[in-house]
């Protein structure tokens, strides 16, 4: 139990603070951390905390692993930063050459960018200057799932649609064409996730059919929709999406921000559909959860678009000024190694049984609609009334209150909305799962009575 909470005061601190309003830390303790190990963070009263949520989804090795520092500090004495246009450095290249080799075949080509949502923006502006340079300017609409999330700049927010996030900014973005998520949570009662997934693809086929002359791109985060509230669907949509963009001549970008290196029980989500999309987008896990980056791995038939004449006018004018960082490049050549070393991928399906074992209890809990699974990452929804799937009303914040019984159990669990999900560094044990479990279950009972 903690000994003192450490308060922060909003009116005296100049720190803004991401996707929060300020002013709840009039009330609700803003929780500074000292220190963090493995999956544990420590404040400065000396309380622990299990850091359930991967610190927004990033870390997956653990906090200050000790093989990522030292690749890491050995870089740091060699070279910290360089220009890469008209320069280049081992570490960008070796990372490159890793991620080709691990991820879908005929992903030949790595971008870099230097966080998810400069990622994400690189995909689109790249998949619509490819049918530009090929004499095909009218492709330029994308075409999203409803519920999806893709970052927060304005490019990737308009191919978004979790509305907490979007709707303010409308006006300043562009138009897309949504279609309607494969989001098994609605479902029919006894339908599978299979069939779901396959009936809602019937309505991206038709839009498809209808708009493909004008589409550049169809984005999707496979398998998992992690901020619209852990909503998960099955592979075989992925594998019918890929069938008809080939058909349409549209692009897919695979948006594995989130879901790759691992999340989804294997390396990547696309495996599970098997197949390669046109752009995979790879940041949060990529470096560990040590540093932003991204990378956009995609064809030699997309490099090739640009690959001309100077005075053509067809190269991808785009960068960023941190692009390929030797310190990023590091900690994530580390990251990989440490997947492949320690056979990662294969040691978490015993952690991925675990998770379930430990939380199957609370399908019968008369305000838990469902605990759905996806790999590593398990989602608990919490529902007003199961029956009608009536929601809690936002306003009752009831996710905030898992929030805050978990902190006083020494566990990091940040809800989306009513959705209690774990979503863990690798480096978690059983023990520390069932502790999660625990902790889940109780503030569920708090939050719901
Ligand atoms: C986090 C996230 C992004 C944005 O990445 P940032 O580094 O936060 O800009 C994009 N797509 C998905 C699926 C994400 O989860």
């Amino acid at each position: 139990m903690p000994t003192k909470t450490t308060l922060f005061d909003p009116k005296t601190s100049p720190l803004w603070h991401p996707c929060t309003q300020m002013k709840d830390h009039e009330w609700l303790p803003l929780v500074k951390i000292k220190s963090g190990r493995g999956i544990y963070l420590e404040d400065y009263a000396g309380n622990r905390y299990i850091d359930a949520v991967s610190s927004w989804w990033v870390n997956i090795l653990g906090h200050a692993n000790p093989r990522i520092n030292a690749r890491m500090k050995e870089q740091l004495d060699t070279l910290e930063h360089v220009i890469l246009a008209g320069f280049s450095h081992e570490p960008a290249e070796a990372l490159a050459r890793k991620l080709v080799d691990i991820t879908p075949k005929g992903l030949s080509r790595v971008f870099y960018a230097d966080n998810g949502s400069s990622g994400i923006e690189v995909a689109l502006k790249m998949s619509y200057h490819y049918w530009l340079n090929n004499g095909l300017p009218n492709k330029s609409k994308f075409i999203t799932l409803s519920n999806s999330y893709h970052g927060e700049t304005l490019g990737a927010l308009a191919v978004g649609d979790v509305s907490l996030y979007k709707e303010t900014y409308k006006p300043l973005m562009m138009e897309v064409i949504t279609a309607p998520s494969p989001d098994c949570f609605y479902r029919e009662s006894g339908e599978s996730w299979h069939d779901y997934s396959l009936r809602q693809f019937e309505k991206m086929e038709s839009l498809l059919a209808q708009h493909h002359t004008e589409v550049s791109a169809v984005i999707v985060e496979p398998l998992i929709q992690c901020a619209g509230h852990m909503r998960m669907y099955h592979p075989i949509y992925l594998t019918k999406l890929r069938e008809a963009c080939d058909r349409y001549q549209v692009h897919l970008i695979a948006d594995e921000i989130a879901v790759g290196f691992g999340r989804t029980g294997t390396l990547f989500a696309c495996e599970q559909a098997t197949i390669t999309p046109d752009f995979m987008c790879l940041s949060k896990g990529l470096t560990g959860g040590y540093l932003p980056m991204c990378a956009v791995l995609t064809t030699d038939d997309m490099y090739n678009a640009f690959y001309d004449s100077y005075d053509s006018l067809r190269a991808f004018l785009h960068s960023h000024s941190y692009t390929g960082n030797p310190l990023a490049a590091a900690a994530a050549l580390a990251t990989i190694d440490i997947l492949e070393k320690d056979n990662i991928i294969e040691q978490n399906q015993s952690l991925i049984e675990c998770m379930k074992t430990e939380t199957a209890h609370l399908s019968d809990h008369p305000h838990v609609y469902e605990v759905r699974q996806t790999g590593m990452v398990l989602a608990i929804e919490m529902i007003q009334e199961k029956a009608s799937r009536t929601p809690y009303d936002w306003k009752e914040r009831r996710g905030l209150r898992v929030y805050q019984h978990a902190l006083t159990r020494g566990a990091l669990l940040r809800p989306l909305g009513n959705v209690v999900y774990m979503m863990p560094p690798y480096v978690i044990t059983q023990d520390e799962i069932k502790h999660l479990a625990t902790v889940a279950t109780e503030g569920i009972d708090i939050a719901t009575a």
